[in-house]
C-alpha cells in the first residue's frame, strides 16, 4: 500500500532511545511530489468530508494544515500545554514514562461539528485518543482520523476503532 510513499520515509533506529525505530517523515516532506501525493491520497481516503480538521502538535500540524487546505475546511490546533492564548480546555494523557497534556481553544470546534483528527503517526493511540476526548468534551463529533503512518503492532488503530473512530493510514510499518 503506497509503497512509493513508504520508500520516502526514513527509519532511524534507536531514536530517541534504544529499541525505538523512529519513522522520520521529514524525508517525505522534502519530496514535493511525494508530499503532494500523500495529501491527495489522505483526502481521498476519508469516508466523508469533515467540517474541520484537528491537527495534533507538532507533526500533525504539517499534515493537518495541508489536508485542511486540500479539503477547503478550517484547522483546529491541538497544542501542548500553555501555548494557546485564549481560554482553553485540556486533557492529560499517559506516556510510556510520565504524562503529557494537550489543549484546545474552547471556541475552536463547535458542538455538533464533524472533526477529523490528523497526526503523522499512530502508535499506541494515546495521543489521538486524548485529542478525541478533548474534541468530544466540547461536543464535537469525531468519527474518523487520518495518519500518514500506522504502527499496527502497537494497537492504536484498534483502540481508535473501539472508541468509534475509523483510522485512515497511508502506510504501515511492522514492529515498534
Ligand atoms: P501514540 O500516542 O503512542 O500513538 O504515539 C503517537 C505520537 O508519537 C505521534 O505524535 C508520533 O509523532 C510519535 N511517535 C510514536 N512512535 C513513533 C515512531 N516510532 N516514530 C516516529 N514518531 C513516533
Amino acid at each position: 500500500m503506497n509503497e512509493d510513499l513508504k520508500a520516502l520515509v526514513r527509519t532511524i533506529p534507536d531514536y530517541p532511545k534504544p529499541g525505538i525505530m523512529f519513522r522520520d517523515i521529514t524525508t517525505l516532506l522534502l519530496d514535493g511530489p511525494g508530499f503532494a501525493a500523500a495529501i491527495t491520497r489522505m483526502a481521498a481516503s476519508l469516508a466523508m468530508p469533515p467540517d474541520l480538521i484537528a491537527g495534533i502538535e507538532a507533526r500533525g500540524f504539517i499534515f493537518g494544515a495541508a489536508l485542511a487546505r486540500e479539503l477547503g475546511v478550517g484547522l483546529v490546533l491541538l497544542r501542548k500545554q500553555n501555548k494557546l492564548p485564549g481560554p482553553v480546555s485540556g486533557v492529560n494523557y499517559a506516556l510510556e514514562y510520565g504524562q503529557d497534556r494537550i489543549e484546545m481553544h474552547d471556541d475552536a470546534a463547535p458542538a455538533g461539528s464533524r472533526v477529523c483528527l490528523v497526526d503523522d503517526l499512530i502508535a499506541t493511540g494515546g495521543t489521538a485518543l486524548a485529542g478525541a476526548q478533548l474534541l468530544r468534551g466540547g461536543g464535537a463529533v469525531v468519527t474518523q482520523a487520518a495518519f500518514a503512518i500506522d504502527l499496527p503492532d502497537l494497537g492504536g488503530a484498534q483502540r481508535l476503532r473501539e472508541a468509534g473512530i475509523t483510522p485512515h493510514s497511508l502506510m504501515a510499518f511492522s514492529g515498534h
